[in-house]
C-alpha cells in the first residue's frame, strides 16, 4: 500500500511560509531542524500538542491563502499556482509527524485527539477547495491563452490543481457547498471510528495456546514469536497467537490442530464485526450512503465514476471489465487446487471437507508434494537484515544508490532505522526510515509514507521516504526469519520508496507516489520482481546458521513454484476488488453491509473454500479513508503494467538490463504526476500493455481476453 498523507480530494499539500507563524506555535509547526534541510522532530513529540500545533497549521495557511486570494495584481501562473504550491507547510510538517502517530504510536490519548481533529482538518480542506476568489483565479490561469507559454510541467500542475478544485465542489453553488462539507465532516468521524474499532478488535482477540500440544506444527520461529507476544502484553497463557495478519496467516499454514486453525481464522475475519459499540457495519452503511450523496451533489452517477474519472482506467466499466475478465480462469484454478488439497485431506483419512480454515494448511502440503517446496525449507535463508540490504544492493544495481545508517537523526520508536541515500555522484537524495516490526497501537499491514516529497521549483528540496510492516519481532538477539510472502512484501514497500527517492520534479503537487491509485502499485509490484533474481539471493538469502545461500536447486524449485497456488491468491484478492466496486457504484439505496457481501460474492459464485481478502468490515483500504474506495482493483491494473513492464526487462536480456532500467526511471519512477500515466507508460514501453502478460504471469489461459 502506498499512504500519502493528504486529504479526501487530492494535492493540497503544499509548500511555504510566508506570513510570519503565530506566536502560540510549537516544536511540531516550526521548520525541521537537522541535516539535509531538517528532519522531524520524533522525539521531542507530546502528543498533547498536535491539537494546537494542527490550529496554528491550519490558521497560517489560512492567512496564506487569503493573500493569494485577495491579491490586486492579475492572476499568473506565479502570483496563484506557484503561490499556492507554497503554502502551507506547516501544516504539512504537523501532519506528517501525526500521520505516525496516527499508525504506528496509536494511544487512547492519541485517539482523542484524532476524534476531535479529523472532521476540522476536512473542514478546512473544504475552505480552502470552497474559496471563490482563489478558485476564479486558479480558473484564470488554466483557462487563458497564455497557458501553452508555460512548461509541460506547469500546465500539469494547473489542470491538476483546476480539477481537484472543480472535483471537490468549487463550482457548487453556496448550499451544495456547505452539503459537501457536512458530508466530509461526517465522513472525516466515520473513518476515524472504522479505524479505530478494527485496531481493538486486532489488539482485542488473540487466541491463547495454553499446552505444548497447540503447538503442533508451528516452526519454531513462530513459537519463538508467539511467547514474546504473550509476555509483552501480559497475557496468561505462555503463548498468544495475535489477530493480526502477520500472525494470523503463518498459524493457518502450520498449526496442525484444525480447531485452533478456525478458532484463529474466525477471530480473524470477523474484526470490526461483533455486535456492540465497536461494530463497523453500521459505520459501513452511512459511508456508503454519504459518498452516493455526493457524487450525485458533484454531478458524477456514483461514487465510483468520482473516483475513476482521473485513473488510468477512467470510468469504473474499464475497471470492472479487468476484474470480470480475470475472475473465471481464477474461481476455476481455485476448484482445481481444491481437489488437489481434498486427495491429500482424504488420503490422510481425514474425514474433513476443506474449509477456508484449512486452505492455507492443506495448500502448503501440496506445494511440498508437488515442488518438494516447504516454507520451512525457504525461511532459514530469509534474514530480514540481510534481504533489507539486498533490496538496497538491487537499488544500487539499477539505479546507482547507497544506503549509509545514520543514527544522529531523531526516531519515534527505538525499532526505526534510518538510512542516508545518495546518487551514483555521491550527491545527497534522500533519508530512508524503515520501522518493521508489528506493536500495539500501529496498525496491520505494510505501506510507504513519504514526511516530504522532492520538490525544486524555488529551491531543491530532498525526500525524507518511510517503510512501514508488521514483522514479527523474535527474541533479542535472534535473527527475525520471514516467509517468502513477507520477503516480497519488504520488496514491495521498498518500491514505493524508490518512486519517491527517484523522484525528479519541480512542484511538490506532482511529487512521487502522488499519481493515480491504479498506477502507484507499478513501482512497488515490479519491484518484488527483483527479490527472486539469482543476484539476489546467492548474495543475501543467507542461512543464519550456517551463512550458506540458498542452494541453486531450492532456488530453482522456488521458480518453479512461482505459479503456484494463484488460484486462491487472486480470488480472494478479487472478490474484495468486485466487492467494493459494486458496493461503489450502488448509488444512494440503503445497504446492508452483511446481506450485500453474501448477495455479490453469491452471484460471483465465489468459492466456499475462500474469503474475501478484506472483509467489509475490516476493508481499511476503503472505509477507513477515502484511499482505495472504489479502487482496490488498482492492484490489478498496475499487475497488468507490471507484467508487461516486466517482459520488457525479460525481452531485453533480464531484470538487471541497464537500458531498460534508465528508461523505467526516466518515464516511470522519476516522472512523478508531471505527465499523464498512460502517456508515461507508453513511453517507456513504446505501446500500451494489454492483458496477456499478466495471464501468462498467473498461468492462466490467455485465450478470449481482451482489454
Ligand atoms: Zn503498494
Amino acid at each position: 500500500m502506498s499512504q500519502t498523507l493528504h486529504g479526501a480530494v487530492g494535492a493540497l499539500t503544499v509548500a511555504s511560509g510566508l506570513v510570519a507563524a503565530p506566536s502560540d506555535t510549537t516544536l511540531l509547526v516550526e521548520p525541521w531542524k537537522g541535516p539535509h534541510g531538517g528532519v522531524p522532530p520524533f522525539d521531542q513529540v507530546v502528543v498533547a500538542e498536535f491539537q494546537p500545533a494542527l490550529e496554528a497549521a491550519m490558521s497560517g495557511y489560512r492567512t496564506e491563502v487569503q493573500t493569494i486570494a485577495d491579491n490586486p495584481a492579475g492572476p499568473t501562473f506565479e502570483n496563484t499556482l506557484a503561490a499556492l504550491e507554497r503554502c502551507g507547510r506547516r501544516l504539512d510538517r504537523v501532519r506528517a509527524v501525526y500521520g505516525v502517530w496516527s499508525s504506528t504510536m496509536s494511544t487512547s490519548e492519541f485517539q482523542a485527539v484524532e476524534r476531535e481533529m479529523e472532521p476540522r482538518l476536512a473542514a478546512f480542506r473544504d475552505e480552502i477547495y470552497q474559496n471563490e476568489r482563489l478558485f476564479k483565479r486558479i480558473e484564470a490561469v488554466y483557462q487563458s491563452p497564455d497557458k501553452t507559454k508555460l512548461t509541460p510541467e506547469q500546465q500539469r500542475l494547473a489542470w491538476l490543481l483546476y480539477t481537484n478544485f472543480v472535483r471537490a465542489g468549487a463550482k457548487l453553488d453556496t448550499s451544495g457547498k456547505a452539503r459537501v462539507t457536512a458530508i466530509n465532516q461526517r465522513l472525516a468521524t466515520l473513518y476515524t471510528s472504522f479505524s479505530q474499532n478494527l485496531l481493538a478488535d486486532e489488539e482485542g482477540y488473540p487466541t491463547i495456546l495454553t499446552n505444548v500440544a497447540d503447538l503442533a506444527g508451528l516452526p519454531e520461529s513462530f513459537q519463538a514469536a508467539a511467547a514474546a507476544q504473550a509476555e509483552a502484553r501480559g497475557l496468561k497463557g505462555p503463548w498468544a497467537v495475535a489477530n493480526t495478519r502477520s500472525s494470523v496467516e503463518p498459524f493457518l499454514t502450520y498449526a496442525d490442530r484444525r480447531d485452533l486453525r478456525e478458532t484463529v481464522w474466525r477471530n480473524f475475519v470477523s474484526r470490526g464485526d461483533h455486535p456492540g459499540a465497536r461494530d463497523n457495519k453500521p459505520l459501513i452503511t452511512e459511508i456508503l450512503k454519504l459518498r452516493a450523496e455526493r457524487a450525485k451533489l458533484l454531478g458524477y452517477p456514483t461514487h465510483a465514476h468520482w473516483r475513476l474519472e482521473n485513473s488510468m482506467a477512467q470510468t469504473p466499466e474499464r475497471a470492472m471489465a479487468l476484474i470480470e475478465a480475470v475472475w473465471p480462469p481464477a474461481i476455476a484454478r481455485v476448484k482445481e487446487e481444491v481437489a488437489d488439497m481434498q486427495k491429500i485431506a482424504d488420503a490422510q483419512g481425514t474425514g474433513i471437507r476443506i474449509e477456508p480454515w484449512d486452505y492455507r494448511y492443506y495448500a502448503e502440503k501440496v506445494r511440498k508434494a508437488r515442488y518438494d517446496l516447504d516454507e520451512n525449507e525457504i525461511k532459514p535463508y530469509l534474514q530480514l537484515d540481510r534481504l533489507r540490504e539486498g533490496m538496497f544492493w538491487a537499488a544500487g544495481r539499477l539505479y546507482g544508490f547507497t544506503f549509509a545508517p545514520v543514527t544522529s537523526v531523531p526516531v519515534y520508536h527505538p525499532d526505526v532505522r534510518v538510512w542516508e541515500v545518495k546518487a551514483a555522484d555521491g550527491r545527497h537524495v534522500a533519508l530512508f526510515y524503515f520501522d518493521p516490526y508489528a506493536r500495539t497501537g500501529k496498525r496491520s499491514g505494510a505501506w510507504m509514507n513519504a514526511y516530504r516529497n522532492q520538490e525544486r521549483f524555488d529551491h531543491e528540496i530532498t525526500a525524507l521516504i518511510s517503510n512501514n510492516s508488521n514483522f514479527m519481532k523474535g527474541k533479542a538477539g535472534e535473527p527475525v526469519l520471514v516467509s517468502w510472502e513477507d520477503a516480497k512484501t519488504l520488496f514491495h514497500e521498498f518500491g514505493h520508496a524508490l518512486h519517491g527517492l527517484c523522484s525528479d520534479v519541480n512542484y511538490p503537487s506532482l511529487s512521487g507516489t502522488k499519481v493515480p491509485r491504479d498506477y502507484v502499485e507499478l513501482p512497488s509490484q515490479i519491484n518484488e520482481r527483483w527479490l527472486a533474481t539469482p543476484e539476489v539471493l546467492n548474495r543475501f538469502a543467507l542461512h543464519y546458521r550456517t551463512g550458506q545461500p540458498m542452494p541453486p536447486a531450492l532456488v530453482e524449485r522456488i521458480k518453479k513454484a512461482s505459479r503456484f497456488n494463484q488460484g486462491f491468491a487472486t480470488t480472494e484478492f478479487l472478490a474484495s476488488a468486485l466487492v467494493d466496486m459494486k458496493l461503489h457504484l450502488a448509488g444512494e439505496q440503503a445497504i446492508d453491509p452483511a446481506q450485500f457481501e453474501r448477495d455479490a460474492l453469491g452471484q460471483a459464485r465465489m468459492p466456499s473454500e475462500i474469503v474475501m481478502r478484506h472483509r467489509m468490515p475490516q476493508f481499511a483500504h476503503i472505509f477507513g479513508n477515502e484511499g482505495y474506495s472504489a479502487g482496490y482493483y488498482s492492484y490489478l491494473w498496475a499487475d497488468t503494467l507490471t507484467a508487461d513492464a516486466a517482459e520488457a526487462f525479460q525481452e531485453a536480456g533480464g531484470l538487471y538490463d541497464r537500458e531498460v532500467a534508465a528508461r523505467f526511471r526516466k518515464c516511470v519512477l522519476s516522472a512523478g504526476n508531471t505527465v499523464d500515466p498512460a502517456a508515461a507508460y507508453r513511453q517507456f514501453r513504446g505501446r500500451d500493455a494489454g492483458i496477456g502478460a499478466l495471464m501468462r504471469d498467473r498461468g492462466f489461459p490467455e485465450r478470449g481476453v481482451s482489454q
